[in-house]
């Protein structure tokens, strides 16, 4: 997702921290950022944070986190959750690299991937979200029972990242070729997932655990 640059995008953030942390300005404190202690569900590359808005009001008894590398995108999911005064959501503007850095091992019960770039050409494979650095990621921050849920447009992806996944030997299930045939009535869409949806493309998804 690209956006235009705003420059008073790190000031923007930076007073509303009560809800985003830019960087790892927040290790170690993640439990306690939120107003009760309760599940943890993270989706990475959070964008304008539909998805992530709508699963924490529709789910108070979770606490969510967005994480969203380009601040320019993450101002639109911080002013989503102050109109909408959203108390168990947090935010984090961060690469997903560093997830380590700032959750603690098993800390995580859901990790939530919705249309993540594609990258197309093979060299640079490395920065699919389904990667197996990512998936090491994952696998260290993730509760033993907790799992994936995977969406994406792009059968090139989908078809990467089951591959990816069986290989690194993760359990795959619920794999839906088809999502909007039939679609469920708890599935929140993504603003990507509207738009390539609209367009005709068929929605891929699976759940995967380690
Ligand atoms: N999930 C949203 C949706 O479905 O509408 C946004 C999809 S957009 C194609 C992918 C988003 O992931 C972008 O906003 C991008 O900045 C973010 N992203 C990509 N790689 C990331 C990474 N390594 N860490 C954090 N965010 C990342």
């Amino acid at each position: 997702m690209r956006m235009r640059n705003k420059p008073w995008a790190e000031d923007f953030l930076l007073q509303h921290d009560d809800i985003v942390s830019i960087d790892l300005a927040r290790k170690d404190h993640i439990v306690d950022w939120f107003d009760q202690v309760q599940p943890i569900h993270i989706e990475v590359g959070s964008g304008m944070g539909r998805f992530i808005t709508e699963m924490a009001k529709a789910h108070p008894e979770i606490n969510y986190i967005g994480i969203e590398r380009d601040k320019n995108v993450m101002i639109r999911i911080v002013e989503k959750a102050v109109e909408q005064n959203i108390r168990n959501l947090r935010l984090l503007t961060v690469d997903a690299e560093k997830l380590t850095e700032i959750f603690n091992e098993g800390e995580i019960d859901r990790i939530y991937l919705n249309f993540s770039d594609p990258w197309p050409k093979a060299r640079h494979a490395k920065r699919r979200l389904t990667h197996e650095n990512f998936l090491k990621v994952y696998e260290t921050i993730l509760d033993k029972d907790g799992e994936i849920h995977f969406k994406t447009d792009n059968q090139a992806l989908f078809e990467y990242s089951i591959e990816s996944m069986s290989h690194y030997g993760m359990k795959l299930k619920n794999i839906n070729l088809n999502l909007h045939d039939n679609e469920p009535e708890d599935n929140i869409r993504t603003e990507y997932e509207d738009k390539f949806s609209n367009k005709g493309f068929r929605i891929n998804r699976l759940e995967a655990r380690f």
